[in-house]
């Protein structure tokens, strides 16, 4: 199968994804391209991640010199202390900025490399080599890094963009179907908030996606990382537009949240939920009408994800989600800031619908209607 490249440039340079079967040949060339000056190359992979493709680094990038380390990835380890131990084996290794850093892992390890990468003497080369489904069509676009502390998630990090994000669907592979869902319900948020076409498609080969079709995966990969990349580009620094990202994210993280981040609900549930719970409100506050949102059900019940609005379907639950509601990073004072759908393929802008703790109690009698 053909490579897939997307390009675009920031402020300074120009980058590239590419996306497809299999394509790990193709890296010891973009390397030597991209990093012409490199002698060492640190690489942190997931330990989760299949040993095979360690055994197919270490062949192809046999000309470097190379260190390796297995990283135990976990919101846990997206830490500081894990940062200090990479940056401070860099020193000891005496890596240049002209050498290199590969990330191999889902969005956990992709934030944390790309972070370490960002502060190791002020950048050093970053290549990303996303290997969950969710990394490939969100984590590893758009340039933000970070880690976690006592106070909350992603509260520190950097703006940094890899030289080279290399999207093989072969490490999918070993994915469960969970982690495809994580992933699924990024791309399923791209196509409402931006492509009405995409959803139509999607309509169709959802299934397809989540039971891992090659030309089906890579279309949707594909498509998935030119939206996010539209947003990313028109706010790099996230101040606005990039927050339609969030669609269906504000009450996502509430219910992430108020079940403490509980193994029974994925991060992917929770925005498969939360996308329910947004496109309600849209309804209720008469700005999206009823088919949009019965178009959207039905995608959920024709490939076996509607358990998860059908988990809020209960009494009251915005009363249950409001003090978690109340603490989401978009607000800038009392109000709740929400991202609320139009039609497929649009929503309105950040901003736009800042709704009171009071006035958002008015419509638990609503959203339990439907
Ligand atoms: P993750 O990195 O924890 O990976 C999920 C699970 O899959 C882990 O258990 C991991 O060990 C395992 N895994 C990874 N690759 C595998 C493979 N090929 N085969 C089998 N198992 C594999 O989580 P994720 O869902 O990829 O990413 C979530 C993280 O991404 C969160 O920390 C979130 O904050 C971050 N994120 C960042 C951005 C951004 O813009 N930087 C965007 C979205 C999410």
């Amino acid at each position: 199968m053909k490579v897939q490249e997307i390009k675009f440039k920031d402020i300074k340079y120009n980058h590239s994804i590419l996306i497809g079967e299999n394509i790990l040949r193709v890296l010891p060339q973009k390397i030597r391209k991209l990093c012409p000056l490199t002698k060492k190359i640190m690489i942190i992979i997931d330990k989760n991640v299949p040993r095979k493709f360690e055994f197919i680094l270490k062949r192809k990038l046999k000309k470097y010199n190379i260190i390796f380390f297995k990283f135990t990835s976990s919101e846990k380890t997206k830490s500081l202390k894990s940062a200090n131990f990479f940056l401070e084996k860099l020193l000891n290794n005496r890596f240049n900025r002209t050498d290199l850093v590969i990330a191999v892992g889902g969005g956990i390890t992709g934030d944390l490399v790309g972070f370490v990468s960002s502060i190791y003497k002020r950048g050093i080369n970053f290549i990303n080599l996303p290997t969950t489904l969710l990394a490939q069509v969100d984590a590893s676009i758009g340039g933000k890094t970070g880690f976690n502390s006592k106070h909350g998630k992603n509260l520190i990090g950097s703006f940094y963009q890899p030289k080279l994000v290399l999207s093989d669907t072969s490490f999918l592979k070993s994915l469960r179907r969970k982690e495809m869902i994580c992933g699924y319900a990024e791309i399923l948020k791209h196509a409402i908030i931006k492509d009405k076409s995409f959803f139509e498609w999607l309509k169709k080969n959802t299934q397809k996606v989540l039971i891992k079709k090659t030309k089906e995966l890579v279309y949707a990969i594909k498509k998935s990382c030119l939206i996010k990349l539209f947003f990313v580009n028109k706010d790099v620094n996230e101040k606005n537009l990039r927050m339609i990202l969030n669609f269906g994210h504000t009450f996502a993280h509430a219910i992430e949240v108020r079940s403490n981040y509980s193994k029974n609900i994925t991060h992917g549930e929770a925005v498969l939920s939360g996308m329910i719970l947004a496109t309600k409100l849209s309804n209720i506050k008469k700005v999206c009408n009823n088919n949009t949102y019965k178009e959207i059900l039905e995608i959920y019940d024709n490939n076996k994800l509607s358990y998860t609005y059908k988990k809020f379907k209960n009494k009251n639950i915005i009363d249950k989600l409001i003090p978690y509601l109340k603490n989401d990073k978009k607000n800038q004072d009392e109000k709740i800031n929400f991202i609320l759908l139009n039609k497929i393929g649009k929503t309105y802008l950040p901003n736009k619908f800042k709704i009171s703790v009071r006035n958002l109690k008015k419509f638990n009698k609503a959203m339990n209607k439907f």
